[in-house]
């Protein structure tokens, strides 16, 4: 007696409106319905043959058709015992519909898929498959699926041995019928429930059930239900050895069954009662029903049930000493499981390739996610750098504010001595007026060039043109054409400490005077009055190094860089005799420097220690 699933219950889905009215495939469709009846019927080898009508022109069908095919091939293969057929176009049926948009159908193809897994012993891919359908079904609120997903894993448990899961599963299906008022699929999961009792045994309990089962079924001409039952009382009644009532029940069972064309439960029922009679030793009859049975069996193409015949009438033949005719079975049963176990090992190697793909959707889904995670975070990223841009379109007005202001002033400064000159006019003072605003304008102009290079060598447009120069030379030029005369008037000294043996590098002039005047002009203008400035030069490996210390305010350490930026200006370094500050020479002097293949930085001990500022260009233009 088998205990029986749902997936034929479910309609495939309607067509669209607009395909029904092309002749071809309405008649295709018709034809895809009418297989779909004959296998509901059990009358399989019709279904099978209409089926493979379509089969060749499978190709050219709209791919709703296409689906619709698979899944009555794959209800029709799976009745037939043809699990490794049922199982691919299952698949295929199950891809199709994800791809159209349609659950229901996707629904329908999970559950032939779990149906096809679970006749292959591979519970947890069945139950997998099973899970997804009532995933679906519960998005949907297909109620009837879902108590028809959890009769099938009572099915799947009752498969495995696992009674008091199965009847916990066919309860639920049980009131979920029975609330939405399904009678005969109510009727079913009674029935299933009766088979679990049988089972484990409880054959009164069982009978019982299947008694009250078969009124019910009479009542309501359900013949299906009704021959579930009936076959329930005969088994009970065979394993109890009562074989005359079972006979006659059996009998019933045959007739009913032919009656309704139900062509694999015939020759199941067969089967079964030839196996009981040959375990009660009525050899003769049970061979006459093994025969049918394997006859059925093969024209149904049901491959478990000619493996089970032929392996009993060996059996049966063996022990009435027709040895030929045994070896004969026995070899026939055993060709047939060697081809099951490949079909079977085929079969596994299919629903493993079905779980790997639901893997790896499932991680391409996941993936995807990440990647989504990764776009955020890009996002962020970029609002980032926005607000990066604000601040720096912000700062760049304020540069301008700045520079707008330290411009203005000189600017004014001279337009005043000059007003001062027109109105001195031959009087001897304007020479004196002229000459400072002529000095007014030389210091506007300085700032201006300054402001362009700071500019320039932002964006790396500065070339330098590097020749061999006598730095020590170079040095002592600028102090004595400008710096000592600075410091002389701070009543500052200057010493130098240190020189280096050789001194000629490759360096361009001008850019060098202008990183040496800034450096020492700075030591001059943050160093007090009667301060004395060092400096010295010295050889390091392929450097030349100059060091200038100074009695400054000293840097403190959080700022030793951000001098080096464009505009920076500490609060705590104010230039001593009021010269002008706008915070742009360390950071062009670097820049030179770097262009040069050199360093430069400071160290300080902190405020009110002085810095030291050190220079280092390579011997030979290096510009790691
Ligand atoms: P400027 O001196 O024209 O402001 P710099 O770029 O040469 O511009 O210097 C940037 C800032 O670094 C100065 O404004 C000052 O705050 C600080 N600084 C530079 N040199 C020294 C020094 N020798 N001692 C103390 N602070 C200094």
């Amino acid at each position: 007696m088998p205990e029986t699933n749902e997936a034929s219950s479910a309609n495939p889905p309607p067509g669209s409106a607009s395909e029904e009215t092309i002749p071809d495939l309405a008649s295709i469709r018709e034809t895809l319905e009418s297989a779909k009846s004959l296998s509901l019927d059990l009358r399989l080898s019709e279904a099978d043959a209409l089926l493979q009508e379509v089969s060749p022109i499978l190709d050219s069908l709209p791919e709703d058709l296409r689906m619709e095919f698979f899944i009555n091939r794959s209800i029709c293969s799976g009745r037939m015992g043809n699990m490794a057929q049922s199982l691919k176009v299952a698949r295929d049926a199950t891809r199709l519909a994800e791809k159209l948009g349609k659950p229901r159908s996707r629904l329908l193809a999970l559950k032939l898929q779990g149906n096809c897994l679970s006749s292959l012993s591979e519970p947890s891919l069945a139950l997998r498959a099973y899970q997804d359908a009532l995933g679906i079904a519960k998005q949907e609120n297909a109620e009837r699926e879902i108590a028809a997903l959890y009769n099938n894993l009572g099915a799947l448990h009752t498969r495995l041995g696992d009674l008091p899961e199965a009847r916990a599963c066919y309860e639920l299906a049980h009131s979920l019928h029975e609330a939405g008022g399904r009678i005969s699929d109510a009727i079913r999961t009674r029935v299933n429930l009766a088979i679990v009792l049988f089972r484990e045994g409880q054959l009164e309990e069982a009978r019982a059930r299947f008694e009250a089962l078969r009124g019910e079924g009479h009542a309501l001409d359900d013949p299906e239900n009704l021959c579930l039952s009936i076959w329930g009382l005969a088994d009970i009644a065979a394993e109890e050895g009562r074989m005359d009532t079972a006979e006659s029940l059996f009998e019933d069972l045959f007739a009913r069954l032919s009656r309704h064309h139900l062509q694999a439960w015939l020759a199941e029922a067969h089967l079964e009662w030839g196996e009981y009679l040959a375990r009660a030793g009525q050899d003769k009859k049970a061979l006459v029903l093994l025969e049918s049975a394997r006859t059925r069996a093969d024209s149904l193409g049901i491959r478990e049930f000619l493996i089970r015949a032929h392996r009993e009438m060996a059996g049966l033949h063996e022990k009435n000493g027709l040895h030929e005719e045994a070896f004969h079975h026995l070899s026939l049963s055993t060709k047939l499981e060697k081809e099951t176990a490949t079909a079977l090992g085929d079969n596994r190697i299919q629903a493993l390739r079905i779980i790997h793909e639901t893997d790896r959707a499932h991680y391409s889904a996941e993936i995807q996610s990440l990647r989504n995670k990764e776009l955020s975070a890009a996002l962020e990223e970029a609002r980032q750098q926005h607000e990066l841009a604000d601040e720096a379109n912000r700062l760049k007005s304020e540069i301008l504010k700045m520079a707008a202001h330290d411009l203005r002033n000189p600017i004014g400064g001279i337009i005043g001595l000059l007003d001062l000159a027109i109105l001195a006019q031959s009087k001897s003072e304007g020479t004196s007026y002229v000459s400072r605003a002529r000095d007014e304008a030389a210091s506007t102009l300085s700032l201006l060039e300054r402001l362009l290079d700071a500019a320039a060598l932002e964006e790396g447009r500065v070339a330098t043109h590097p020749e061999p120069l006598d730095f020590i030379a170079v040095l002592e030029k600028i102090l004595s054409e400008n710096i000592l005369e600075k410091a002389r008037r701070k009543g500052q000294f200057i010493s130098c400490d240190e020189v280096a043996s050789s001194s000629v590098i490759e360096a361009d002039p001008a850019r060098c005077r202008q990183i040496l005047d800034n450096l020492l002009s700075n030591a001059v203008k943050y160093s007090p009055t009667q301060a004395t400035i060092r400096y010295g030069t010295r050889l390091e490996n392929r450097f030349l190094v100059l060091w200038i210390r100074d009695e400054g305010p000293g840097i403190p350490e959080d700022q030793k860089d951000r001098i080096f930026k464009p505009f920076a200006r500490l609060p705590s370094s104010v230039p001593t005799a009021g010269e002008a500050s706008n915070g742009l020479g360390l950071s062009i002097a670097r820049h030179l420097t770097e262009a040069h293949g050199g360093s430069l930085h400071v160290e300080s001990d902190g405020l009110g220690h002085g810095s030291t500022f050190f220079l280092k260009l390579p011997f030979s233009q290096d510009k790691r």
